[in-house]
């Protein structure tokens, strides 16, 4: 068995999950897992997102009375700078209108680290989300070059900020066009990434849904998990991530074949250390 742990679940407070802490504390000791952490999404500043947060800390203090294996965390996304302002200053995201830049847009984070750890937050999970470079990113046409500049610009920013504990699902996207061949990425623009994970004391997570064949080829997953194995070969330690939202199933085992099959070893995909925890 490689997988002793599991860093990066959604609780019922993350607006798109609805597994109880119940569910999968009951699931995560039966499948072994000495410690598994809870992560529900703050993708932005304003009350609805906060408000989910909260929720997720109260469940887990709670339930941590009766279940010490479980650890508070919270799933950070970059959005724009300037969206991130407007809804400070009004608090609200209604309003909102992009300004016109000639630049990508400067990146925020919902929360600063001391707001975060303020609520009993001990970790956080970094991860690109979608385009936040320009006004219409979300709209564009899908254009190959531009994504893979932007998704590395904000992946850079996360393995550089004092905020990200493990970098996320890294090259995840729903319209990620590396999904048949993953050597489109620079090999120079993952070794940046992995010189600036290990420089900062950052892990980087093995998300399970890499490994599903849904809209990745048989190639692609071989050489998701060789990426995985070049950065643990780096000195990056390799965190596993289920990012569960509906059910919490043994899916870990899908990724122990691809992860055996491309070198690791038991050990090699380790727990947050102690020290490192907020
Ligand atoms: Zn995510
Ligand atoms: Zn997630």
């Amino acid at each position: 068995m490689l997988i002793h742990s599991d860093w990066h679940i959604h609780s019922e407070a993350s607006y798109d999950a609805s597994l109880s802490l119940k569910e999968i504390a009951d699931n995560a000791r039966a499948y072994g897992f000495r410690q598994f952490g809870i992560t529900d999404h703050l993708n932005f500043n304003d009350e609805k997102f906060l408000g989910d947060l909260k929720r997720s800390t109260e469940l887990v203090r709670e339930f941590q009375k009766t279940c010490p294996q479980m650890v508070q965390g919270v799933e950070l996304t970059p959005i724009e700078k300037p969206e991130f302002d407007h809804i400070a200053a009004t608090g609200t995201r209604e309003g909102y209108v992009p300004p016109f830049s000639s630049q990508p847009y400067a990146i925020e984070l919902g929360q600063t680290k001391a707001e975060l750890m303020a609520q009993g937050v001990r970790y956080a999970i970094g991860a690109a989300h979608w385009r936040v470079d320009c006004p219409d990113a979300k709209n564009l046409e899908p254009d190959l070059n531009a994504c893979i500049r932007e998704w590395h610009r904000q992946q850079m920013y996360l393995a550089c900020d004092e905020r990200v504990t493990i970098l996320g699902h890294p090259w995840w996207s729903s319209k990620a066009l590396w999904y048949e061949d993953f050597s489109v990425i620079p090999r120079s623009m993952n070794a940046e990434l992995a010189a600036a994970l290990k420089e900062n004391g950052k892990y980087v997570e093995c998300n399970v849904h890499f490994f599903r064949p849904t809209k990745k080829t048989e190639k692609f997953r071989c050489q998701y998990a060789d990426f995985l194995r070049e950065l643990h070969e780096t000195g990056v330690p390799v965190t596993y991530g289920s990012d569960a939202h509906k059910t919490y199933a043994d899916d870990y085992l899908l990724a122990e074949q691809y992860l055996l099959a491309a070198g690791f070893k038991d050990g090699d995909v380790v727990e947050i250390k102690e020290e490192h925890l907020w």
